[in-house]
């Protein structure tokens, strides 16, 4: 195994079915570079990818400015604990409450450890309250068709049975709302609740919008009693929706928000901001974690912001959001089997007919060397890179109304011909 560089696809597959615990089901391709929304396969083959490593590669591949980043920080440190300062910290730390409305920052690797950190806060600062001699409990209210993670807290406030049930019993006391219930969720609220944990618009569970209507019931519910409002930005943050967060479509502000995906392009980094308010029930030692914050990652999220504002990809996010919709909504009046066309910015859904329909355009779009995913069995996911131009957009629309127009030929029977036919090499 000491030449790894000349593995194959088939010798990597191989190798990892013997050495890899299996928690992933991959699709036999093999990246081996690539340049702004494009990744080359190991034959050197070019694929159009919207959906930049789920949600994070927001500046595609290989961008200068964080191969600048990374190249400038990496033999000045890399490292030094939370035991001492480093330049990047406060910096990133201003950015980052500057364009999201929050107080402070706490800094970790992932989207799971953000969340856990916001979870453990929400805790804590319902005891702060207790203290205080206020009546609040600990109960966490989320929604059906949640995601937060794949940690214990993060897998307790997630609501697919799959992802919770076989790590039982996991942390108590959450109850789920059905989505965009306004009447249940003021049914579930009470005094023995210290949060609310809200997706703006759910990733995994489908790519669903929350109303503005259950958002400003929920930071009303939460001012009745001191409860918090945790708003999970881990996918919907950094510009994806082209705002920095989600929930600055509405005039709603969380008392805790949390980042992770796109914030270094690739490098790993996670963020969990909160109020000066939230932020008391920390204390020196209360939360901790070894790498959170590293120079390397707080150099390259830095410069991931500055590149977004530079190149004012918010705005570029808006409007190529809006002409893919656009477009998406042209093939749905075409194709009955397109049920609904969804998102904002560049987060977007296509919930299709049936979980066989979307399973097939998903490889045929493959098979064309288009890479998009499909989550919630039957839509299709779209997170492409910012810097995804118009042209790349009419590529993929026409690619998919190919699919659609053969699916339609082939019905009834399309579920085994095109699913058979349509198998990866
Ligand atoms: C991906 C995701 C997470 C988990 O992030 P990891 O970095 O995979 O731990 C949490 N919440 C949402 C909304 C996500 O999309």
């Amino acid at each position: 195994m000491t030449s790894t560089p000349t593995l194959g696809l088939h010798d990597l597959q191989a190798a990892e079915a013997k050495l890899l615990v299996q928690t992933y089901e991959r699709y036999p391709l093999l990246f081996v570079s690539g340049s702004g929304v494009h990744l080359r396969d190991a034959h050197g083959t070019e694929y159009l990818d919207l959906l930049s490593g789920i949600g994070v590669c927001a500046l595609g591949y290989n961008h200068p400015s964080i191969t600048r980043a990374i190249a400038e920080q990496a033999p000045l440190l890399l490292h030094t604990s939370n035991l001492f300062f480093h330049r990047g910290t406060a910096e990133l730390a201003a950015r980052l409450t500057e364009i999201t409305g929050m107080d402070r920052v706490f800094l970790c690797n992932s989207g799971t450890e953000a969340w856990e950190a916001a979870l453990k806060l929400a805790r804590a600062h319902a005891g702060l309250l207790r203290a205080e001699g206020k009546a609040i409990g600990t109960r966490f209210l989320a929604l059906e068709h949640s995601f937060h993670g794949r940690t214990m807290g993060s897998v307790a406030t997630t609501h697919k049975a799959k992802y919770r049930e076989p790590f039982a019993p996991v942390m108590p006391d959450v109850h789920f709302v059905p989505f965009n219930d306004v009447e249940a969720l003021r049914a579930a609220f009470s005094s023995d609740v210290c949060a609310i944990a809200i997706e703006p618009i759910q990733g995994e569970g489908g790519i669903n919008s929350v109303s503005q209507a259950f958002l400003m019931a929920a930071r009303e519910l939460c001012d009745s009693t001191g409860a918090l409002l945790i708003l999970d930005e881990i996918q919907s943050g950094m510009g994806r929706t082209g705002k920095w967060c989600a929930y600055q479509h509405s005039n709603v502000l969380p008392d805790i928000t949390t980042l992770a995906k796109p914030m270094a392009g690739g490098i790993p980094i996670g963020a969990m901001l909160c109020t000066d308010d939230a932020a008391r029930a920390f204390t020196p030692g209360m939360h901790g974690t070894t790498f959170g914050g590293n120079p390397l990652a707080c150099a390259v999220a830095l410069a991931v912001i500055d590149e977004i504002i530079q190149s004012n990809l918010l705005e570029h996010v808006i409007s190529t959001g809006e002409y893919f919709r656009a477009e998406l909504r042209r093939l749905q009046s075409k194709y009955p089997a397109i049920v609904d066309v969804r998102g904002l910015g560049l987060m977007i859904g296509v919930e299709l007919a049936s979980e066989d329909l979307a399973k097939s355009v998903l490889s045929g779009m493959m098979e064309r060397h288009i890479l998009i995913n499909r989550t919630h069995e039957t839509v299709l996911r779209f997170l492409p890179p910012f810097l995804l131009a118009p042209g790349h957009v009419d590529h993929a629309v026409l690619a998919l109304d190919q699919l659609l127009a053969l699916q339609k030929q082939l019905e009834p029977s399309h579920s085994t011909t095109l699913t058979g036919a349509s198998k990866l090499g």
